[in-house]
């Protein structure tokens, strides 16, 4: 297992400079977990003997910074990434006050404050599935299985609760959706005692907060095998408690359709033909709502723009994703792509639709209802990729070779804002 060539350099080279300093340090959690499975990690987390305080010494405190109220961490700066690096942490013996707790009364056993300080061996037992509770150190590429079952349930595919399930998710039920994301990104199989407690405690979710489970969801649309997770949530009765509307229309023909199109996104983000887009994502798991309530009752079915209908769009973004709220910047680029549609379709050339900023996600969103169901064969050729043009205009390039169309709409470009079609679909909304 050469696991060392798929760690990035600077996070070797962090992880030696704390140990340099005299802390013990690894690399843990997903990262590893990832490195194993051969695939690239997403980001990194590093974990150390050093205090937050001796960690921002090490590091400067221009690039360090210690951030966190539940428990404090610090975030170093590597060019635009951010690495988190926090301090062996063990399971509180107390579980500290339920202070601010908002959803009738807890669980007995949930946690609430767990920021005491440990050794590596304490922070692997705290941590919630052996699969995300090894230890990489890329030094001396060793791995620490602390538990002694993460190597072999990773190898066997199998998600395990550290210790008893059922208290772990009373603790922090927040492990029940992990649990169920390991299933779905990976195709892993939680075993027998822990499947037992996920399906015997899902309503523990309610106590949840409900900003954490916005966040969640915002980390699953992210993530490249949302469709896969979604449809674990739904076959261990998760999903009702997590996107109820979904669940209640997971038979019908609107959302087998939504889940194609995440499909479709999540095939092209993995195999490197678009970028990943949390908004993207919300799109195309609700246009087909928006298709069958507004359109001719059938999801691919066009409905007709006119002013003033971003509010019943957003509306309906709202209500699929309901009880979880997503961020208003993303649920604005959802709806301008969602708009974009019926231009895309018909061919309507709008003036302002090919230079609008929301341009290339919404021909994102195209392509995949194109691919999945509207099977228009020219619609690329009709519609090209924004840079493209921009590029051509880079290099000064041949104004003969852009035909009388192109250059109104260069026209139209350089003339200062050009009537954005979007401000009347949302007229009154405040974007
Ligand atoms: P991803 O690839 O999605 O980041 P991850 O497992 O790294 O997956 P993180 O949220 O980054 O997820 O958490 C890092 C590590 O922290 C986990 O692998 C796990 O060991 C530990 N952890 C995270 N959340 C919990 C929790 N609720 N209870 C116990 N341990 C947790
Ligand atoms: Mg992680």
């Amino acid at each position: 297992m050469n696991i060392k060539k798929q760690i990035a350099p600077h996070i070797v080279e962090t992880v030696d400079r704390l140990q340099s300093a005299g802390y013990e340090t690894y690399i843990v959690g997903g990262a590893v977990r990832d490195s194993i499975l051969n695939r690239i990690p997403k980001d990194y987390d590093i974990s150390t003997s050093a205090t937050p305080n001796q960690i921002c010494k090490v590091f400067g405190h221009r690039d360090s910074m210690i951030v966190g109220k539940r428990f404090r961490l610090v975030h170093l700066r590597h060019g635009h990434e951010i690495i988190e690096i926090s301090t062996f942490r063990k399971e509180p013996d107390t579980k500290g006050l339920p202070s601010g707790h908002k959803h009738g009364v807890p669980p007995e056993n949930m946690i609430f404050r767990d920021n005491v300080f440990g050794t590596a061996e304490e922070d692997a037992w705290r941590r919630d599935f052996t699969v995300n509770a090894l230890f990489y150190d890329p030094v001396a590429d060793k791995i620490l299985d602390y538990t002694g079952l993460g190597l072999d349930d990773i190898k066997n595919s199998i998600v395990r609760a550290i210790g008893d399930p059922a208290l772990r998710f009373e603790e922090d039920p927040v492990r029940i959706l992990r649990a169920l994301k390991l299933v779905g990104q990976y195709g892993f199989t939680p075993d027998e005692m822990t499947s037992d407690a996920i399906r015997m405690n899902l309503t523990l979710i309610t106590h949840a907060s409900s900003s954490r489970l916005s966040l969640e969801l915002e980390k699953i649309l992210k993530n490249p095998y949302s469709d896969r997770i979604i449809k674990a949530f739904r076959d261990y009765g998760f999903l009702r408690h997590f996107l109820p509307f979904i669940d209640a229309n997971w038979e019908t023909e609107a959302c087998r359709y939504a889940m194609a199109l995440l499909t479709e996104k999540n095939r092209r983000l993995i195999e490197g033909l678009y970028r990943d887009s949390i908004s993207l994502a919300v799109a195309a798991l609700t246009i087909p709502f928006v298709e069958y309530e507004l359109g001719e009752n059938a999801p691919g079915g066009l409905w007709e723009n006119f002013r003033g209908i971003g509010w019943e769009v957003k509306d309906i973004i709202v209500k699929v994703l309901s009880p979880r709220l997503i961020i208003k910047r993303v649920s604005a680029s959802a709806l301008k792509m969602l708009l974009m549609q019926p231009a895309f379709k018909e061919g309507r050339k709008i003036g302002s639709l090919f230079s609008h900023q929301s341009y290339p996600h919404g021909r994102e969103l195209m392509i995949i209802q194109n691919e999945t169901n509207w099977q228009i064969p020219d619609i690329l050729q009709q519609w090209p990729e924004q840079n493209v043009r921009h590029e051509r205009k880079k290099h000064g390039g041949d104004r003969k070779k852009h035909g009388r169309r192109d250059r109104r709409r260069d026209r139209h470009r350089n003339d200062g804002p050009v009537h954005d079609f979007i401000d009347d679909l949302t007229e009154g909304m405040d974007l």
